[in-house]
Formats: C-alpha cells, structure tokens, sequence
C-alpha cells in the first residue's frame, strides 16, 4: 500500500483560498509544473527560494509513493523587461551588451543555474524544456486562440483581448482582481501602442530588424510572448488539465494570470487544479532582486566572499535555514538567523551519526510511533516543514537522552527511528552535504584540458621544453597525458 493511500495531504490553493485535500487526476500519479528560470544572470539566493521550495514539495510527493511528473521549463527567449510585455528582451539585452550570441547567454546561465541547484541536492526535474524549443507549440496555440476570437493581430504582433475573454470566462480569478477595477487603475494607452487595450498582453511580437532571436511565423517573423511558454510547455506534458502549478509569489499577476486566460481560451477547460505560490526570501527586509542589486549569490554564501554575512555557510545550512520557514512565509536572510540555523543544524547530523550506536533496552521511554504520525501530520497540513523540524528535534533529544543513559528505546523503535528521520531528514528536506568530490573532478578535468592545450599550442610553436615540462609535471602529479589519433586524453592515479 502506498503511503499516500493513508496520508491525507492538504495543500494551500490560491486559486479558491483555501487548504484543500489534495486529490491528483489520475490515482497514484501526479502532474506539476513550475516557473523556472529565465536564465539571462545568475539566480541568486530568493530565485533558489523558490525552487527549493518545490523540490521539497517534489520530494514529498515522491515520498508519500506518487508518480510524480515534474516539468520545470528554462525561459531562454521572450521574457521582456517589463512584464507588461513591454521593453527589450532579457536574453537579447545581455546578449547585445557582453556581445555574445543569446545562446551563448542562455548555456552560460543555465549551466551557472545547474551548478547551484547540484550544490544544493535539488533533484533534477522529470522534464526541463525550453521556450524556443517549443516555438511551433506556441505558434498552434496562438492560431486556436485566435480562431475562437479571443485575439487580434496588429502589424504581426498577436495580443490576448483581455476584455472580450472576461466576457465568457473570468480574467483576475487567480489574483483576485476585477477587469473593471483594472481598466479603472490604469492609465491611457500610449498613442503608439498598437494594444486595444492596456490588460491585453502579446502573444507573439514582430521582431523589429535589429532583434536577433526571431522566428518565422504566420504573422512575420518574430517571437513568442513570455506567458505563452508556459501554457505550452504544461499543456503538452502534462495535459490540458493538470494537478499542480508553482512559482513564485510574485508570478501570479500578471503571468500565472495570462496563463489561465490562455489555457481557457485555447481548450475552454481550467488548465490546473491547485495553484501553489512561494513566498518571496527578502534581504534586509525587502525582497530580494536582481533588478535593485538587493541580492546575494549563493556562491558567495558558500565561500564567504561577501559583505553581508560574516562567515561562509555550507549548502546543506543554508538549506536548513530555508526549511525551518513555510514556504508561503516571507523569510528575512540575515547573519543571526544563518548562523542559529548552522547550529541547529549541526545538532541534528550529531544526533544522527550517535543514532545507529544507541543502545537499546526493554522499553521505550518515548511513543515514536505517535512521533513518527506528528511528523507526516506536518508535512500533510501543505508541507509545513518548520512544525516537521521541530518534531524533528524532539527526536534529537530522545537520542541524547538515551544516550545519557535517562531514557531506553526498543530495537523496533530504534529502527523506525532510524528509517523514519533519515526519511525526513535526506528524503524530503534534502538535507545531504553534496560532496565536493564529483565537482572537484570536474574542475581537475578543466583544468588538465587547459593544461593539453597549452602544451598542443607549444609543441605547434616548436617550444618542446615547456611541452615536455607540462608533459613531465603532470605525471609528476600523477596524471598521465596519452597521445592519440582523437588528441590527447589524461588519466589519474
Ligand atoms: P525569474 O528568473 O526572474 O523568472 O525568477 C525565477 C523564479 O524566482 C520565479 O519563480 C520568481 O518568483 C522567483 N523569485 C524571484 N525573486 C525571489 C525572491 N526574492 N524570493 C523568492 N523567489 C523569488
Ligand atoms: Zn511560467
């Protein structure tokens, strides 16, 4: 029997307000998908927030015995400035200004955004597609939705008609905004604005001659709006409905927004049963952002190099930290707060390392069946892992206790102690230190590469003492160059 069969979880829906019972479409299986990111900068700190959340939400799941299906997309194109749908794109920008191929942009960060994610024991996603490679998807959605006449096209650009679509279904729904109240806020449009109206979006916009990344569509060459990614990426992996959609706070308007008015127009069905938001991780009370400089780079927590913290924190710490909120609590980073959670954290793992060599008596001072239910009881009330930790801790001082000698556990509840915090704990929190070893052997590997070609350049240059010297060094160090028809490879010791 699964786990989840007798579990009942509930999650916070912010689409009806409400703590619901979670009951996924398809028995056993569950389908969801989150916001990624739009990988133009390195995440910082509040984006790995996000994610984190997620991955914790991802591992419960998987725990409670669920086929999980989880498609976390990269934005790699169409992402404007401002999320009115104005301004330059994010990746054309970068591009423009470091003079490198938006591509280029795009494999720098997403390999930056992978690295960070591996340090911090995120578990890959099922799925991770990109934007541009689901341009046709795109473009087949924009045909549907102007088909059924909830679009228009203005000099090759394509924008969602917000008020035609609140005719027949209801725009804000998700934000809990009225159109009316919307069209009342805003301000005129521009007279160069080609929209009808200023709540309609884009779809697809003309690429103007100097755009570079711009693809060839019914309506001119252009690009996709950055709402529409989603609802194509969701929709093709996981259904027209679907169970769980993420993200941020911060996405649910205008993004999470245009995505059901989207998904609605195209297959007149409700694309997603339970909208989970995460909230924002601020930084001397205010949210953290690339955009205001307000921010920090994981990397710079993990070596220190930084003005705001006064020592460096492992992955594993700052993950702590991240748990011991809500997610859809905002949490404030700061030195204390780090630095209390460091401690706890490594009470935890000691409690840990001494649990296997308690020794065990007659009876059990402790009811760890009840405390083994607390634990599902907190994680099944929408993933409320600050209750889960302190139960958790509860556990700790059991183990202290016997240890000490003022309480005795039985073997089967040692061993459901065993099983049922090393599940808590690696499993669904993720708290594992990542070694160092596999990222070591990457960069050993760079930098022999490095070394081969230096030498391949000074033997072409005729220079064979200092290829020889390299050759010589490096054995020196144990690691063998051998020449062959392919180039030259190493091996080590
Ligand atoms: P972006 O790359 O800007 O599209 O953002 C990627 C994700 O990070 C989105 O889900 C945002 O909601 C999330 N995010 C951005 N800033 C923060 C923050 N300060 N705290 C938590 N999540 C954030
Ligand atoms: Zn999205």
């Amino acid at each position: 029997m699964a786990l989840y069969e007798n579990q009942q979880l509930k999650v916070y829906n912010s689409l009806t307000g409400k703590k619901e019972v979670f009951t996924p479409l398809n028995e056993g299986h569950v389908g969801m998908y989150v916001c990624g990111p739009t990988v133009y900068s390195n995440v910082h700190l509040g984006n790995c927030r996000t994610f984190m959340s997620f991955d914790m939400i991802f591992r419960y799941l998987r725990h409670l015995g669920y086929k999980v299906r989880y498609v976390r997309n990269i934005t790699d194109a169409g992402h404007l400035e401002d999320d009115a749908g104005e301004g330059e794109d994010k990746i054309a920008k970068k591009a423009r200004l470091e003079k490198l191929e938006p591509m280029e942009v795009v494999q720098r960060y997403t390999v930056d955004f992978h690295n960070i994610l591996q340090k911090f024991n995120f578990l890959p996603p099922s799925i991770e597609p990109t934007a541009t490679g689901h341009i046709i998807e795109q473009i087949e959605i924009i045909k549907e939705i102007l088909e059924k006449g909830f679009a228009y096209e203005k000099n090759g650009s394509v924008y969602f008609d917000v008020k035609k679509f609140n005719e027949a279904y209801e725009y804000g729904k998700l934000s809990g905004r009225k159109l009316e109240d919307m069209i009342a806020n805003t301000r005129e449009l521009a007279a160069q604005d080609e929209k009808n109206s200023p709540q309609d979006f884009a779809l697809w916009k003309r690429a103007e001659p100097q755009h570079i990344m711009r693809w060839p569509s019914p309506w001119g060459d252009g690009f996709p709006g950055w709402h529409l990614e989603c609802t194509a990426m969701s929709t093709k992996y996981l259904g027209d409905t679907f169970d769980i959609h993420g993200g941020g706070m911060d996405l649910k308007f205008p993004h999470h927004e245009c995505e059901i008015a989207q998904a609605e127009a195209c297959n007149g069905q409700s694309p997603v049963n339970y909208w989970l938001h995460a909230n924002m991780l601020t930084l001397n009370g205010k949210k953290m952002a690339k955009s205001t400089g307000n921010n920090i780079l994981p990397n710079e927590i993990f070596t220190g190099d930084n003005n705001i913290l006064s020592k460096p924190f492992s992955p594993a710490v700052v993950r702590f930290f991240m748990m011991q909120a809500h997610y859809t609590s905002i949490l404030d980073l700061s030195n204390d707060a780090l630095l209390a959670s460091e401690k706890g954290y490594l009470r935890l793992m000691e409690a840990m390392d001494q649990m296997s060599g308690l020794s065990t008596g007659e009876a059990s001072t402790f009811d760890y069946m009840a405390w083994r239910q607390k634990s599902y009881d907190a994680m099944n009330d929408d993933f409320n892992t600050p209750i889960l930790i302190a139960n958790l801790f509860e556990a700790v001082k059991q183990i202290n206790l016997v240890k000490e000698g003022k309480g005795s556990i039985t073997t089967e509840d040692k061993q459901l102690l065993e099983t049922t915090l090393k599940a808590f704990v690696f499993d669904v929190l993720g708290l594992e230190e990542v070694s160092e070893q596999d990222q070591d052997s990457e960069q050993l590997a760079g930098v022999v590469n490095l070394l081969i070609q230096l030498r391949n350049e000074a033997r072409a240059n005729k220079d064979f003492t200092t290829s020889d010297k390299i050759r010589d060094e490096l054995a020196g160090l144990g690691i063998q160059l051998k020449d062959g028809k392919e180039g030259t490879t190493f091996s080590t010791r």
